[in-house]
């Protein structure tokens, strides 16, 4: 972590004026990760963005920037390529092999042509290259978002298992099934991150818009009610249990791959 100390001494960097251009309200309670080691750099975008409403989280090198934004808690990763222990690069085409989809966008201080193609062919969404203007690095995050979102309506399929977020209709193998509201969020997250493992804070931050430390069994007894729903009268199994880690949904096609339990 970078130490507070260093934060805090830091000379503030002028923030450039809000731009008062429409879709701000894009940013308003987005989850950004922002993986920088220059403290500086980081605060001074941590800042610029929690004014727009972003709630910002930093991280000060490549692996512990892995290991955050492979939870699917954010909704955009703001995430420099110059980094200790690992650079954004690698980051970035080791998130998109574990296929986390949530948007990058790459910093760099090479601004050669090279590094743009590498950058984009390792699963980037956008870059930007420093020095950059604070309204280039909003702009850009409210183009990626717009483009998120337009996404966000697109059906969703797993093996056989049909969620349409517009029609809010669920059905597997041409079965309809009828969830609660709670259930319908539930299985959403699940099939947003097909394959990838969700931990039980991960859910409740996602499906309750909270944090349960203490009662993360009501995030079990969701997984129960719709495992009987989704699953348990039909095959294969999509939803697994993955011992002191949390919950996957496996697509058919990739569920020899991993170790994870079914209970
Ligand atoms: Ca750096």
């Amino acid at each position: 972590m970078v130490p507070l100390s260093l934060l805090s001494s830091a000379p503030p960097l002028p923030l450039p004026p809000s731009p008062s251009l429409p879709f701000s309200f894009i940013l308003r309670e987005m989850r950004i990760l922002v993986v920088e080691d220059e403290a500086k750099m980081a605060g001074f975008i941590k800042r610029g963005l929690e004014e727009e409403g972003s709630v910002v989280d930093i991280s000060p090198d490549g692996q512990d920037g892995l290991f955050r934004a492979s939870s699917g808690a954010y909704d955009l990763i703001v995430l420099d390529i110059t980094l200790p222990l690992m650079d954004g690069l690698e980051v970035c085409r080791k998130l998109r092999e574990n296929r986390v989809s949530t948007p990058i966008l790459l910093l760099t201080a090479r601004d050669s042509v090279d590094m743009k193609v590498s950058g984009l062919d390792s699963g980037a969404d956008d870059y930007l290259t420093k020095p950059f203007a604070f309204a280039e690095l909003l702009a850009r995050i409210r183009a990626l978002r717009r483009r998120d979102r337009a996404e966000v309506n697109l059906r969703l399929q797993v093996g056989d298992l049909i969620l349409d977020p517009l029609t809010r209709r669920v059905s597997r193998g041409n079965q309809p099934i009828t969830l609660t509201s709670k259930e319908f969020a539930l299985l959403e997250c699940f099939m947003r991150h097909p394959d990838q493992v969700l931990s039980r804070t991960v859910l409740s931050e996602n499906v309750w818009d909270e944090a349960f430390d203490s009662l993360t069994n009501v995030i079990d007894v969701y997984v129960n009610y719709l495992r009987n729903k989704v699953d348990r009268n039909f095959s294969p199994k999509l939803i697994h249990t993955v011992r002191g880690a949390g919950y996957v949904m496996r697509r058919p096609e990739t569920a020899g791959e991993g170790a994870a339990e079914n209970e």
